[in-house]
């Protein structure tokens, strides 16, 4: 006879061995199965889709136009945290793009993108505004101020449908980014339990729900705006992408079983450089399968040539290249700062051209401006990139901002000048990775009368648009707050 203690710790010990073999089967499904295990909980695919995806529709009285080669459509796709230096294209030995290489190649692709900012809200509200940081105000839950007019609302008042998939987190409606939209989808995480949370990126479910919403335009002229967290950390790609960078898969098998099972976490104490970074190749790798099949979709709707698709980011990504640091937000180093930028429409965008100069994410909404002959109102500091498509190799002078957390930049082709004294000559020394900053005082003097005089024209124009005032803040609601911790946000 086992007497009742004993009983107790039998069932005790029992229960914690149940339960862990329970916990570890969920983190093997969630691991491998992601939307699926939660269909089988919750519902239906389409269901769960529905569920998971805000939809805000704004009405509006405006008179749709057909789109026309003159009058092109305009897709632009944000690849969150994309970094230029790991596509092939930008010169990554892996092939981690190839069909996005292609499409730089029938189009034009600019060599030296600079985000305004290393954080998605504030580089996103400079794409859609053409302006800094220090003029727009968002940073991570300011409210953009009504004066301050922005890429959708022109194409919503030049007759164009406007539409927003986006994963949220960051890109939160009320801030400032739904506006001008007619359509705003935000894609929301899925949460299992507390700790089995299925994270950022659904890379396959924005191009899907892109081809539904163009598909339901019809023969209406449309602004589409993809945003995708995919290749954000978590790096969790699916297979075969997982493996494809990795020089001897089976040496990393274990690793890629813990990876998997902490939904592609990454922990700089436990994983080598080497895997980590093959798992975020890995991420664009699928998404440039993603676009390939999106493409080809265009090209099936007949809308070759009468669109013209951008593909950018917001900011790129630290991969063990400084302190063993990965990520972005703190620094304006250019493996966080460089961004790709390439624009493709056949017929109207010159094919093979790589423009050299030194460029902004704030020139994004004068240069799709200029394109489609839109009025920009109100001063703004992006500059039309169009003329640079007809001498790709003009000399050049220009220098343009990065601001992060812990350091604000300017960057020339010649130079990058960073407001913590640190200065790196581009050509000659390899990178940013010799501080000459002492050996070339009078450089970097200059380079702080730039950045001065940046700052007091932020606020001049802040001043002429009647911004003078502290930003109001956003409540974000549950979901919001989930899907920032699952980007590593939010503790
Ligand atoms: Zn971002």
């Amino acid at each position: 006879m086992i007497n009742t203690p004993k009983r107790i710790i039998i069932f005790v010990i029992a229960g914690l061995l149940a339960g862990g073999a329970l916990y570890t089967l969920a983190g093997i499904l969630v691991a491998k199965y992601r939307w699926e295990i939660n269909i089988f909980l919750y519902g239906s695919r389409e269901a769960k889709k529905q569920e998971f995806t805000y939809h805000t529709r704004i009405p509006r009285h405006k008179k749709l136009e057909p789109s026309s080669p003159a009058r092109p459509n305009v897709i632009l796709v944000s690849l969150d945290t994309l970094r230029a230096q790991s596509m092939g294209c930008y010169g990554c030995a892996n092939r981690t793009t190839p069909f996005i290489d292609q499409l730089a190649e029938e189009g034009a692709l600019f060599e030296h993108m600079c985000s305004s900012s290393t954080s998605t809200p504030p580089s996103h509200m400079s794409m859609m505004t053409g302006l800094y940081k220090g003029v727009h105000g968002v940073g991570s839950k300011e409210v953009l101020d009504m004066g301050i007019r922005t890429l959708p609302e022109m194409m919503s008042e030049a007759g164009y449908a406007t539409g927003a998939i986006t994963e949220n987190g960051f890109l939160v409606r009320q801030m400032g980014f739904g506006r001008g939209f007619d359509d705003y989808y935000e894609i929301k995480d899925v949460l299992l339990f507390d700790k089995l949370l299925v994270a950022g990126g659904f890379a396959r479910d924005v191009f899907e729900r892109g081809k539904t919403w163009i598909q339901e335009k019809g023969e209406h002229k449309f602004f589409l705006f993809l945003h995708t967290y995919e290749v954000h950390d978590p790096y969790f790609p699916p297979p075969p992408y997982d493996t494809m960078f990795l020089s001897n898969p089976d040496a990393y098998r274990k690793f890629l079983k813990k990876f998997r099972k902490q939904l592609g976490r990454v922990n700089t104490h436990v994983y080598p450089p080497e895997f980590i970074r093959a798992q975020y190749e890995g991420e664009i790798r699928y998404v440039d399968e993603l676009i390939k099949d999106f493409i080809a979709f265009i090209r099936l709707q007949g809308l070759e040539g009468k669109t013209l698709v951008v593909i950018t980011s917001d900011h790129g990504e630290e991969l063990f290249e400084r302190d063993g640091i990965v990520g972005h937000g703190n620094h304006t180093y250019d493996t966080e700062s460089h961004i790709p930028f390439i624009i493709w429409m056949p017929g109207k965008i010159p094919a093979g051209v790589r423009v050299r100069n030194q460029v902004s994410n704030v020139d994004i909404l004068p240069t799709v401006a200029e394109f489609l002959h839109l009025e920009v109102k109100g001063s703004i500091q992006g500059m039309s990139l169009l003329p640079l498509l007809r001498t790709p190799d003009h000399p050049d002078q220009r220098h343009v901002f990065c601001e992060a957390v812990k350091q604000t930049c300017l960057r020339s082709l010649a130079y990058k000048f960073i407001d913590s004294d640190e200065l790196y000559l581009y050509g000659g020394t390899p990178g940013e990775t010799v501080n000459q900053a002492d050996t070339h005082r009078e450089l970097c003097n200059d380079a702080v009368d730039r950045l001065n005089a940046f700052r007091a024209e932020c606020q001049s124009l802040k001043a002429e648009k009647g911004l003078l005032k502290p930003g109001e803040t956003v409540d974000l609601d549950e979901k919001d707050i989930r899907k920032l911790k699952a980007l590593g946000y939010v503790e």
